[in-house]
This record gives structure tokens, sequence and C-alpha cells, in this order.
């Protein structure tokens, strides 16, 4: 079976937004391109449940054409894609010498566009899709909340989680982070800063998942920033826009996309802006540019250039993770490192330098995939289990060592940590400890 698909533009469709709307045929006919090629290869069927579901429908297709497929089973497997972006990384069928370009997950977005903008969607599906990506209106909600929203939504299975299943769509047996009752950006304006100093000030853009979830790390960061002299400030605590995307409401990221550039790209901001979660940055890094007004694009690539990962910025300019500390320990550990799909090189080069010399780690690939909250969706509960049951499998268990679990990702590491019972670090964690050690 041979794919259709051999990198042509989808046709676009001329509306009355600023930006040409895919058109529905285009999308379906590449989605089945795509998995024409797909069916040839099958490195990355036991990533999730979306490839196994391809082939398993494909079994009962005339010819196993996936250009047989209906429009509904399309739709099926693009409900079941968290857009971790780990096919990617795998797939030949990238890159500039690939005859294809393959890329499933951004063909799934256009079709949640297109099923948005044609209306397909239900009302129920419609409030699922925006409780699922409207954060910068839920957190705010929550976070003074925080108390009662715990108390609501920890405890998995309970007549109140299937209440709450019943009115948003969000799973009643899915396992929700903990809200923090304080936000990252309230104690971060605590802070005494550094004043400034010839080095850049460094904007942190918190994203959702640090101003509303968890901050130790990331206030570890800030810290080790102040004790280096380094002056900080809030870039903004508004969302990234990844779970608009994901949805489908392209109108309303492209909205967003256009504040962004103007709250990122302030003239008096000249040094890194470090993004907190790395799915964030690498969705950042993706779609600023292309999904911003022409006008603005040259100021979104500039502040594309700008975006840095927390490890990015310790290590580019601090004495964190630039020499491998003699260690402390008087046993041998192993760490297991699960670099994020969309890691950067640099981060697993400083993670390798900054371990103590008793810790041998290994770095195990493609068991770092991280979750949005589309993974909480109601019917991506099973899907979600069964992909975070096959990352732990690829975990070996060290018979001589105790092991330490590295990973970044808070859905998909709390979930990871309640199947395997590890306690998880966040690399930057790590680098900091490391750091510390030395001193
Ligand atoms: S690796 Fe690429 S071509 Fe192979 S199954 Fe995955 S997406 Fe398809
Ligand atoms: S869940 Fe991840 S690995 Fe699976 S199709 Fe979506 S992006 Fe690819
Ligand atoms: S992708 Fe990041 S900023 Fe966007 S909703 Fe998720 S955590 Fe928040």
């Amino acid at each position: 079976m041979l794919s259709t698909r051999f990198k042509t533009p989808l046709a676009p469709l001329a509306v009355t937004t600023a930006f040409p709307v895919i058109e529905e045929s285009s999308v379906r006919t590449s989605l089945a391109g795509d998995i024409s090629v797909c069916s040839q290869c099958r490195l990355c069927v036991d990533l999730c449940d979306v490839f196994p579901s391809i082939f398993d429908t494909l079994d009962g297709v005339t010819d196993a054409d996936p250009h047989l497929l209906t429009p509904n089973q399309q739709n099926i497997f693009s409900d079941s894609c968290f857009h971790c972006g780990a096919c990617i990384q795998r797939c030949p069928h990238r890159g500039p010498d690939s005859e294809h370009e393959v890329d499933l997950p951004t063909t799934f977005i256009d079709l949640m566009q297109v099923r948005q903008l044609n209306g397909y969607f239900t009302v129920r599906q419609r409030i699922t899709n925006w409780v699922l990506s409207a954060h910068d209106l839920t957190g705010p909600i929550a976070s003074p909340c925080a108390t009662f929203v715990n108390w609501l939504m920890q405890r998995p299975d309970t007549l109140r989680r299937r209440l709450v299943t019943a009115v948003t769509g969000i799973s009643s047996s899915a396992q929700i982070p903990r809200i923090s009752g304080q936000r990252f950006s309230t104690w971060l304006r605590r802070q005494p800063m550094a004043v400034a100093s010839n080095r850049p000030q460094v904007s942190v853009f918190p994203t959702c998942s640090v101003e509303y979830f968890s901050n130790d790390a990331a206030q570890s960061v800030i810290g080790h920033l102040a004790s280096e002299g380094r002056p900080c400030e809030l870039a903004t605590t508004r969302c990234c826009g990844a779970e608009e995307l994901r949805a489908g409401r392209v109108r309303a990221f492209r909205k967003r996309v256009r504040r962004l550039t103007k709250l990122l790209g302030k003239e008096s901001s000249k040094g890194p802006i470090m993004v907190m979660s790395p799915s964030c940055l690498a969705h950042l890094r993706t779609n600023l540019a292309p999904h911003c007004d022409p006008g603005l694009r040259p100021n979104a690539e500039m502040i594309v250039d700008r975006l840095r990962s927390p490890i990015e910025v310790l290590t580019e300019s601090t004495s964190a993770g630039t020499s491998r500390s003699s260690g402390t320990s008087d046993s041998r550990r192993s760490l297991l490192f699960l670099p994020s799909p969309h890691e950067d090189p640099s981060e697993r080069t400083a993670i390798e330098h900054t371990v103590t010399s008793e810790t041998a780690v290994q770095v195990i690939a493609d068991a770092g995939m991280h979750m949005g909250t589309w993974a909480l969706r109601q019917g991506n509960e099973e899907g979600a289990h069964r992909t975070v049951q096959r990352m732990a499998k690829r975990l070996p268990t060290p018979a001589d060592a105790p092991r330490t679990v590295a990973r970044s990702g808070l859905l998909s590491s709390q979930l990871l940590a309640h199947e395997t019972g590890d306690d998880i670090v966040d690399p930057v964690t790590l680098l900091l400890s490391a750091s510390s050690d030395e001193q």
C-alpha cells in the first residue's frame, strides 16, 4: 500500500477568519495517506492505542485500504491521540530526505479543527473540549478553592466524580493532579529578586502545570537563579494554548497567539523566556510563528528564538550542570532518565554530567511521553492507562541498585508513579541537587 501524501500542502478554504481554514476532504485524504505509509512500517505501534486501533480497524476494511475508512473511524483515532509527539520522533518518514511527511498528530489537529468549525461536535463534546482547554478561566477559579476542588476531584470513581463527569466529560476514573492553593505567580512576586545586573533578565513563563498545580521544582530554579544574582520577572501567567489546539479550537488559539506575541515580545525584554514545562515549550516552538498573523510573524520568530527550558537557562549561564559531582553516597544507584519526546539534547548531556559518579545513568527512550488534559477526557481513560503500562514495562529493574526515575510532565509522571510505585524526580531537581552537592 502506498501513501498518497507526498508533502502535498493541504488545500486551504478561504473563510471569514483572518486565516484560511483547512478543507475537510483534504484533511481526511491526508490522514488516509499518512495511514497508508504507517501500515508499511508499524514502528510506533507499541507507543499508544492509536496505531493498534488503526491497524485493527483496517483488518476489517476491503484491501485494508485507509481511503475506505469512514469519517467516524477517523474521528475515533483522532480522539484517542494525546498529542504527545512520540510517534513523530520514531517515524522514519520525516525530515528533508524523506519522500513522505507523516505526522498523524498534526493531521488529527486539522481534523479536530474541521469538526469544530463545521459544527460536528455535540453540545456535550463542545463543553468537554472547552473544559479541557480553557485553563486561563478554570485555573484562576479552581486555585482559590483548592481545598474544595481537591476534595471533589482527588478520589476517582466516587459519586461526586461521576457528577463532574456528567457535567464536564472529565473521566470519573482519571487521576487528577492536586491543585495548589498558592499560584506560582503569587509566590514569585513575593520573592526578593536579584538587582538588575549585566546579565540579561530571565522572563518566567510558568505554564498552567506550574502556575496552578506543582511548583517545587520551579521554585528551586528561581531560588538558584536568585542565588547566582540572575534577575527574573514574570512573563505571563497565561496558558500556552496547546490544549486549545488539541481540542480543535484553532480560532481561540490564534487569538491567544496574538496576545502572547505582544506579552512576550516587549521591547524591554531581550533575555531568555524560560518556559517551565517541556511540552509547552515544544508546542510554542512549533506553533507560535505558524499560527501568528503574518504582520506579527517576525516578532513571533524573535520570541521563539528566546524560548528556553529551565535546564537550558541553568546550563547556559549558571554553575548548575557544569561539572560532574564526585557524589556523597556510598552505594551505587541507578538513574533511569526518561527524556520527553520534545527533549533538547542539551538536557540529556546536562543530566549525564551532573549526577554523582556513583550513579549509573540509563536513558530510556520512549518512556517519557507527555499527556495533556486530553488524557482526562471520558473515553480516553483506558487508552491512557494502557499507554502508561507500556511506559512502565520499558523501565528495567536493576538487580543490584535502587533506582531513581527522572522525567518531566505533571500528569503522565503522576500516572507512571501510580503504576510503578516509583518516586519520580523532575530532571531539573536532579540538576540543582547535584549542583548544591558541589558547593
Ligand atoms: S513510525 Fe511513522 S510510518 Fe511507522 S507506524 Fe509510526 S507514524 Fe506510521
Ligand atoms: S498519542 Fe502520541 S504516540 Fe500516539 S498517535 Fe498521538 S502523538 Fe503519536
Ligand atoms: S500545555 Fe502547558 S500551558 Fe498549555 S494547558 Fe497544558 S500545562 Fe497549560
